[in-house]
C-alpha cells in the first residue's frame, strides 16, 4: 500500500530467540491494520541488554525465521545486523534502511513495554526523523488509560486521529507514533526456552518446523548451542 507515493513497511527488530506465533501474530495484525505491505523482521546480534552468551547464535536464530515467515508473502528477513555481528543499535539500522529505499516509508514495530523507555536508545529523537513507530500495546498491559508518547518525548508529538484499533499521534516531520491495540497471543521466548529445559511441549506455541528445528538441533536444553 501507498502514502504519499511512498510503500509503507513494517520493520520488527528482535531477538526472536525463538521466534514464537505471538511475534507471527502481532506482526500480521498490525500490518493489516496500518496498511503495511510488507513486515522485514530484523533479528539482532547482540542485544545491547543481553549477555552474547545468553543468546543462541545467529545462524539458528535466523534459521528459524526463514522457517516461521516461509508461509506469509508479506513477511521479510533483513540480516543487516546480524551480518554487522557487533552491538547494534536501531539508529544505525534506520540509517542503513532509509539510505537503501528512499521510496519506502517505515513503521518500526516494538512492544509497549521497550517504547516506554525510549530515552535510554542511542541518539532517541533523530529516530523519529527517519521513522514512523508502531507501538504493540496488548491487553492487559495497559493501565486502562489511553497510551501516550513517553514523556521523554516532551512537546515533540501532538495527538492526532483515532482509529478502531489505532491511536496517531504526530510530529512536526509528519512522523507518527501508531499505538495498536492487537489481540495477541500470551506468549514469550524466555516462556519456550523454559517449557524445553523442563521438557514440556511447546507445540502450539510456535510454527511447526519451528519446533521440528528445535528439536533436531537440541536447542535450549540447558547446554549452550554451538
Ligand atoms: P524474551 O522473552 O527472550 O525477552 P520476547 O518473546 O519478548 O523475548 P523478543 O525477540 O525480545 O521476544 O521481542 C521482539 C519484539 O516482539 C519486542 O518488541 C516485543 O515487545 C514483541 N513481542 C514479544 N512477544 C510478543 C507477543 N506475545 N505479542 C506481541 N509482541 C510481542
Amino acid at each position: 500500500m501507498e502514502n504519499n507515493g511512498k510503500k509503507k513497511v513494517g520493520l520488527f527488530g528482535g531477538t526472536f530467540d525463538p521466534v514464537h506465533m505471538g511475534h507471527l501474530r502481532a506482526g500480521e495484525e498490525i500490518r493489516e491494520m496500518l496498511g503495511l505491505s510488507e513486515v522485514y523482521f530484523i533479528p539482532s546480534a547482540l542485544p545491547p541488554h543481553k549477555e552474547s552468551s545468553e543468546v543462541t547464535p545467529s545462524r539458528h536464530r535466523l534459521k528459524m525465521l526463514e522457517l516461521a515467515l516461509d508461509s506469509n508473502p508479506f513477511f521479510e528477513i533483513c540480516e543487516y545486523e546480524v551480518e554487522k555481528s557487533s552491538a547494534s543499535y536501531t539508529i544505525e539500522t534506520l540509517k542503513y534502511l532509509t539510505g537503501l529505499h528512499a521510496d519506502h516509508e517505515f513503521y518500526f514495530i516494538v512492544g509497549n513495554e521497550l517504547f516506554s523507555d525510549i530515552e535510554t536508545w542511542k541518539d532517541y529523537r533523530e529516530l523519529f526523523k527517519l521513522s514512523n513507530f508502531a507501538v504493540i500495546t496488548r491487553p492487559g498491559f495497559s493501565n486502562g488509560e489511553p497510551p501516550k508518547p513517553p514523556l521523554a518525548l516532551g512537546a515533540d508529538f501532538s495527538y492526532d486521529k483515532n482509529t478502531e484499533n489505532v491511536i496517531f499521534y504526530r510530529n512536526k516531520n509528519s512522523k507518527v507514533i501508531a499505538f495498536t491495540q492487537i489481540r495477541g497471543l500470551e506468549v514469550s521466548s524466555t516462556e519456550i526456552r523454559r517449557l524445553i529445559k523442563t521438557e514440556k511441549s511447546i507445540r502450539y506455541l510456535v510454527p511447526g518446523p519451528v519446533e521440528e528445528y528445535i528439536m533436531s538441533n537440541m536447542l535450549y536444553r540447558g547446554e549452550e548451542a554451538q
